[in-house]
């Protein structure tokens, strides 16, 4: 059964930790460089006990690979595949000549697409689901297993011309369905054992069929149908075009289909890989899910891996570690991100104390004002003000959540918050703004005009030379 991780119940766990007795993605391991000689190599630890991990292998990592059929057609769209198609398409397109030429043209081609289509198949049996790079060691080194791949091909053909020749046409045709059946084995362990003695050894591909079982019928299926389309294509919509386009299209559909049958055989090895006794390498593994995340987790900074290892520790159920990592980990700089102010203002509000609730309740509620939280930043107000009756953000804070409490209908809290403004920050510049507002929430909102005239007369009797004045005294008019 597949594992999840911890942390992550819809992700497949990479990872597993036997300290801890927890599963976990990528994201949630800590990743480490070797550093050194080893440079490159990867340490993956728990972020709990600091030990390192086990890889929970391939089979709990990848679908099978009837769940990923689609992701086999867009295989061959990636840049590189994509690449290389179109350019061999083309190159056999304008080298269409008859006699030795033509034929020298289509023997490249097919070399280097039979090349690659290999270092496709190896690259996914080993685990990489990125398409191969292209350079020489994929595209023109060591033709070698592609020797070996025709290798097949003549030894089926030798065997084809024996057989019909004893067994006469019947016998003939059974033993060439026999053989597309196998040949697909005969591949797989061709790349397996780089050998061809054994990739052509009846023993040796039936036992690696049955190994497969089902699931070897049905890529053989998959890739029979599949087979069909070039050929379906081709009667219905090639052969109506020039000839160029033509072998253009025809050249492009068939190396598109090879890609796709490699990368099908290479899935096959990487999901049976035990059953075939072939060793996939975590260090090998690569996805482009996995891949981008890992980019994303490189170029990280610390303080969203610190708010990941807080989330860990919350998701666990221990709030006291992970209000103590808060406090460790900001206690030279601060806290300057407001998505871990938050979650160590929660935290507080869940384990206490209070002093440092309402400590914290000041810079948070800085923070989460300057960035506009009007809802977060009233219910944060309120909530230090239930702890502390004397509870005061800075000045400019404060006036700003006295506007949004107003706006939510709460306006005595509205007023008490300009009333305290004026009173812990007697000298603040916006102390006659916050009498003229509270002032207004008593005139329009509380239909108390009596009170409201009150502090604007104050208002014009302390600063008669402030830039508010003019605007008071036309306010008072208005209200008659
Ligand atoms: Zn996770
Ligand atoms: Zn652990």
């Amino acid at each position: 059964m597949k594992q999840f991780c911890q942390y992550h119940p819809t992700k497949p766990a990479h990872w597993y930790c036997e300290k801890c007795n927890k599963a976990l993605c990528p994201q949630c391991v800590d990743t480490r460089d070797m550093g050194g000689y080893r440079q490159g190599e990867k340490l993956h630890m728990c972020p709990n006990c600091n030990q390192q991990v086990q890889w929970l292998g391939v089979a709990n990592i990848i679908d099978p690979f009837w769940k990923r059929i689609s992701d086999f057609f867009i295989y061959p769209f990636s840049q590189r595949p994509l690449i290389l198609m179109l350019g061999l398409s083309v190159l056999s397109a304008l080298l269409l000549r008859p006699g030795l030429l033509g034929v020298l043209c289509q023997i490249v081609v097919w070399g280097i697409t039979f090349k690659y289509a290999y270092a496709i198949l190896q690259a996914t049996a080993s685990g990489d689901l990125t398409a191969p790079k292209l350079n020489s060691h994929t595209l023109s080194e060591n033709f070698a297993p592609v020797v070996k791949q025709v290798g097949i091909y003549v030894a089926i053909a030798a065997a084809a011309g024996v057989v019909f020749a004893r067994l006469g046409i019947a016998g003939g045709a059974i033993f060439l369905v026999l053989t597309t059946l196998f040949l697909p084995a005969m591949i797989i362990l061709l790349v397996t054992t780089e050998s061809l003695i054994q990739a052509i050894n009846p023993m040796m591909f039936v036992t690696l069929a049955f190994r497969i079982g089902w699931g070897y019928l049905l890529m053989y299926l998959f890739y029979s149908i599949l087979g069909g389309a070039p050929a379906l294509l081709g009667r219905h919509v090639i052969q109506y075009l020039p000839p160029i386009l033509q072998v253009f299209l025809f050249t492009l559909v068939k190396i598109y289909y090879t890609f796709i049958v490699y990368h099908l055989m290479g899935y096959v090895i990487l999901q049976y890989h035990e059953d075939i006794g072939y060793e996939v390498n975590f260090d090998d593994f690569k996805d482009e899910e996995t891949e981008t995340l890992q980019a994303a987790l490189e170029a990280e900074d610390s303080e969203i891996r610190l708010q990941r290892r807080v989330n860990q520790l919350i998701k666990d159920g221990d709030h006291d570690g992970a209000r103590d990592l808060i406090e460790n980990e900001t206690a030279e700089d601060g806290i300057s991100d407001p998505v871990l102010s938050d979650r160590y203002f929660t935290l507080l509000k869940m384990t206490g104390p209070t002093e440092k609730l309402i400590e914290h309740g000041r810079r948070h509620l800085d923070l989460i004002a300057q960035g506009g939280q009007k809802e977060a930043a009233v219910a944060a107000y309120l909530e230090c003000l239930a702890r502390d009756p004397g509870f005061a953000p800075e000045a400019g804070t404060l006036f700003k959540i006295g506007g949004w409490l107003n706006e939510s209908g709460k306006r005595k809290e509205a007023i008490g918050a300009f009333n305290r403004l004026t009173k812990v920050y007697p000298e603040d510049p916006l102390v006659p703004k916050a009498y003229f507002r509270a002032a207004q929430i008593f005139n329009d909102n509380l239909l108390n005009p009596e009170k409201a005239k009150k502090i604007l007369n104050g208002l014009l009797k302390k600063y008669p030379d402030h830039d508010i004045i003019p605007f008071v005294e036309r306010y008072l008019g208005q209200m008659g």
